[in-house]
């Protein structure tokens, strides 16, 4: 890209422009009358008034090609139609930050128009002509990277990827008190494969290990998959049908091999849509299974009574948040509704809801576009007073995306609420006969591990430290980055937890220091962070994350700390760390 000119670069794009007219497009391009019904659909446009933010204003921009190049009106009134080329860089870049940086393609804005104009397909195709010329935001172009040449959009290696489910039998062992309860792994001949987001592996076991509950409760037979096992698809998102191809084949190549009866994807909006909607026709693939998502599979268990649930085990006030591509996109709206009625005390809806619902403000592969994180956080307002009109203590979703979009806005607007799986509260309402030793963590035994818990506030070290020494570690605190060298100097630790919002030399330099220095660079990190990239000077954790620069942190816990979760994610570090 870098060796040609910026005309020849635009020329490239509006080449591809023309190769990607299908029918789907050309109705959308062709029909809308500009009524402008959809402009309040969009929760861009409702946080910040500006016009520019109206879904058919951006989708005008990529409708401007197809004037000029597909609509006679074009050829003949070119300035009375709006049909416009794209000429330079410049406009490249306009174009990229409307297609990538203003829609999360949550087509919202599709339902409401009259026309049926499908917006966000509009913007996909606006997507897929930059990112062939390899224009796109950096955190997309990392993370499709990752998918071609590992299989999984965070890059986990097949030891880790082992590994983990190893470390997952052990804790799921520990808590159903039965040394055959397993993560079943290549097994030929099961009902169900099971394909997960890779979050599941990284950042959230908590999140397999419910789902695994779950089948163990239910009498399962079901395996997961050494190879193809990620059914999330950056293809989706970037525009790029051969990678969405590429990633559908290796979870059905799964299945086919594995010989199961059915695909089950995890809770995870896009991957269930890619995988059970578009994969099969990026591929060209006529499956010979059936693809459910895990809302399906447990709503059939609970209505069917092969799995008992008791709601007094979670006596929280919960509200239920739609994932996009599953309630809008995938029609998936009843199932959670229903399980969490039978999960937990008290259920409260928020509005609007289902179809109708927000965006979390993390769709469209948004988490991973750290350049737009201020405009999704102030965007975000609209779903924050969502939320915060339900007065619940947990919002309840069925994605890792939206996990991670909605906590990182409760962070921002500064709600007092957690974000969970549907899997997670209904494996904490299971009952099962009197083996089941209920949702708690395995207990610890004394160790000889050390963690050193790098923050500046002197709260939260003392409630690490704290529940570190309840739990059995050693511990060591260091407020900066000079303080933690000189920690590192005197006594090596197993451990690190690093708050990143550090004043003078921040979290990311001593990171830097960790893992480009031989004797610190294999002590596992697992970043305790609560930083705000809106705040001037301040870091952007995801971009971190998502941006590939250096090994990406063992573990990512957002404060405030879920107790728990961060138990589970020091233990996975270490137990990891030793085998
Ligand atoms: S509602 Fe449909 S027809 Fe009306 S402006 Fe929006 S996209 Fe165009
Ligand atoms: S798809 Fe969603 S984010 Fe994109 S313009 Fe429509 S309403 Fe806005």
């Amino acid at each position: 890209m870098e060796n040609i000119t910026k005309s020849e670069k635009a020329q490239s794009v509006v080449s591809s422009f023309k190769n990607k007219m299908m029918r789907q497009t050309i109705l959308s391009f062709g029909v809308c009358v500009h009524c402008g019904m959809c402009t309040e659909s969009c929760h861009y446009y409702l946080a910040t008034e500006d016009p520019h933010m109206a879904p058919a204003y951006k989708a005008d921009r990529v409708r401007a090609l197809y004037k000029k190049y597909f609509d006679w009106t074009g050829r003949l009134l070119p300035k009375w139609v709006g049909a416009k080329d794209l000429e330079n860089d410049d406009e490249l870049k306009e174009l990229m930050d409307i297609v990538f940086g203003s829609c999360t393609m949550c087509r919202r804005c599709t339902f409401n128009c009259p026309m049926g104009v499908d917006k966000a397909l509009l913007m996909r195709t606006g997507r897929a002509i930059l990112y062939e010329q390899g224009i796109a935001p950096q955190g997309v172009l990392d993370v499709a990277k990752d998918q071609w040449e590992t299989g999984n959009q965070m890059g986990i290696s097949d030891v880790d990827y082992l590994e983990t489910i190893e470390w997952l039998n052990e804790e799921l062992q520990a808590e159903l008190d039965d040394p055959d309860a397993v993560i079943p792994l290549d097994k030929i001949g099961c009902n169900i494969v099971y394909a997960v987001n890779p979050r599941a592996i990284k950042y959230a076991p908590q999140s397999l290990l419910a789902a695994a509950k779950i089948f163990y409760a239910a009498g399962e037979s079901w395996t997961m998959s050494s190879k193809g096992w990620d059914n999330t698809n950056f293809g989706l998102f970037s525009g790029d049908n051969k990678l969405g191809a590429h990633m559908g084949n290796l979870v059905f190549d799964s299945v086919v091999r594995l010989e199961g009866k059915m695909l089950v994807t995890s809770e995870c909006g896009h991957g269930y849509r890619a995988t059970a909607w578009e994969s099969p026709n990026w591929a060209g693939r006529d499956l010979k299974f059936p693809i459910y998502n895990f809302l399906e599979i447990m709503h059939s268990y609970v209505s069917t009574d092969r799995i008992k649930l008791d709601k007094s085990l979670n006596p929280y006030k919960v509200t239920y948040h739609d994932p996009c591509n599953l309630g809008r996109s995938g029609g998936i709206t009843e199932e959670p509704r229903y399980l969490l009625k039978q999960s937990v005390s008290s259920f409260q809806e928020m509005y609007p809801n289902r179809a109708d619902n927000f965006c979390c403000t993390g769709g469209g592969g948004a988490m991973s576009m750290s350049e737009y994180s201020k405009r999704r956080l102030e965007t975000a307002v609209v779903k924050a007073n969502q939320l915060k009109e339900t007065s619940a203590d947990i919002v309840v979703t069925a994605c890792h995306n939206c996990v991670d979009g909605l906590a990182d806005l409760i962070k921002h607007y500064k709600l007092k609420m957690k974000v969970k799986l549907v899997g997670e509260l209904v494996a904490d309402a299971l009952v099962i006969d009197k083996m089941y030793k209920g949702p708690s963590i395995k207990p610890l035994p004394i160790t000889e591990k050390t963690i050193l818990v790098i923050d500046d506030e002197p709260d939260v070290v003392t409630f690490l430290s704290t529940l570190f020494l309840d739990n059995g570690y050693k511990t060591q605190s260091a407020t900066s980055y000079e303080r933690a060298v000189e920690s590192l100097e005197v006594n090596m630790p197993d451990l690190i937890t690093l708050d990143l919002s550090l004043p003078g030399r921040n979290g990311l330099h001593i990171y830097h220091f960790l893992k480009t220095t031989e004797e610190y660079k294999n002590i596992p990190v697992v970043f305790v962070t609560g930083i705000n990239p809106d705040m001037p000077g301040q870091l952007d954790s995801r971009k971190f994350i998502y941006e590939n620069k250096l090994p990406k942190p063992e573990g990512y816990i957002e404060k405030p700390v879920d107790k728990d979760l961060l138990l589970m994610a020091i233990r996975k570090c270490l137990d990891l760390k030793d085998k």
